[in-house]
């Protein structure tokens, strides 16, 4: 007798619709999806990443592949740029699973980008694709402390914000924690839940995103802990990767204990990036 194993696929689509969406302060909105699918959905928490995709001004809803399995990718670069939906990277701020119900916050940054004109509009009905994980164990979970670690230091923008909730959200009760959050606004600044022995710094920009560089500065200038550190760097790419260099060359953190990923980087679109990372891909073969 054979028995057939059915292995979980670690990411899915998941048709969903907005439930409400709520106004977190100037330059941030909570939109709440839901739908009978998202029950299914299965976030492991922390940094949890998924991919979003959103109808074009005057469709119905967002146009993604119709085939199974890994080969979607190819599907979704195949179509008109046009009709395709457009994808974008977003992190779970919170999951209900009982209720089916996800939270993302959005950074609104104008309307120049498709995701933050769409959430700066959402209403309850809109219909969104998420491509999320179907186990708890996924890869699109970043935020993995080696075994070993004595104390974590977190940075973030207001994109990376609702990855350092979740961070802070999972870490055990009583771990040191050094935070620095950057947002555009005083108002930004949001209540953050945590059992971890945490010490978070907010910092005001002072000026547009990248017109100066409060987090930089700030960990520069901090006495970190002593112990074995591990970091979690994620937010504008310029910043991170000068954050991850005075780490790395300047305060000697081992490079295997930075965990580090730009976002998002001004001047280019998340499709532009996805573009180049696979060219640059294709040079490397
Ligand atoms: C793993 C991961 C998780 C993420 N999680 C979140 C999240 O939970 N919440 C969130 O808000 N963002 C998150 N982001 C960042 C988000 O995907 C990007 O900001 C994305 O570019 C937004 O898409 P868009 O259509 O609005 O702009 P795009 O069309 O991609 O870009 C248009 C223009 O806007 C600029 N731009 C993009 N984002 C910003 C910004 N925040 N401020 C100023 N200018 C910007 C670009 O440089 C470009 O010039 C995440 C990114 C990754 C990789």
């Amino acid at each position: 007798m054979t028995t057939a194993t059915a292995t979980a696929a670690p990411f899915r689509f998941f048709d969903a619709y907005v439930l409400r969406s709520e106004r977190l302060g100037p330059s941030m909105v909570r939109v709440t999806f839901g739908g009978d699918q998202l029950r299914d959905f299965a976030g492991g928490g922390r940094d949890q990443s998924f991919s979003l995709f959103l109808p074009h001004p005057g469709q119905l809803v967002p146009v993604v592949p119709t085939g199974a399995g890994d080969g979607w990718f190819a599907e979704w670069r195949a179509m008109d740029p046009a009709v395709r939906a457009v994808m974008r990277s977003y992190t779970v701020r919170e999951h209900r699973r009982e209720s089916g119900e996800v939270d993302v916050d959005f950074a609104l940054h104008g309307d120049l980008g498709p995701a933050s004109r769409w959430a700066g509009r959402a209403r309850p009905g809109d219909p969104v694709v998420l491509l999320g994980p179907a186990v708890e164990d996924n890869k699109s979970v970043g935020f993995r402390p080696p075994a070993g670690t004595d104390w974590v230091l977190l940075t973030a923008d207001e994109t990376a914000l609702p990855a350092v909730a979740g961070i802070l959200a999972w870490l055990p009760p009583g771990v040191r924690a050094a935070v620095w959050i950057e947002v555009p606004h005083a108002e930004d600044i949001q209540r953050l839940s945590t059992l971890a022995d945490a010490e978070i710094t907010w910092l005001v920009r002072r000026g547009p995103s990248g017109s100066d560089r409060p987090l930089l500065d700030a960990v520069r200038e901090a006495a970190l802990p002593d112990g074995v550190p591990y970091a979690w760097i994620a937010g504008e790419s310029g910043t991170v990767r000068a954050l991850r260099r005075h780490l790395v060359g300047e305060r000697g953190f081992d490079r295997r204990q930075v965990t580090f990923s730009g976002y998002w980087r001004r001047g280019t679109s998340e499709e532009a990036l996805l573009a180049e990372a696979l060219s640059g891909a294709a040079t490397e073969r």
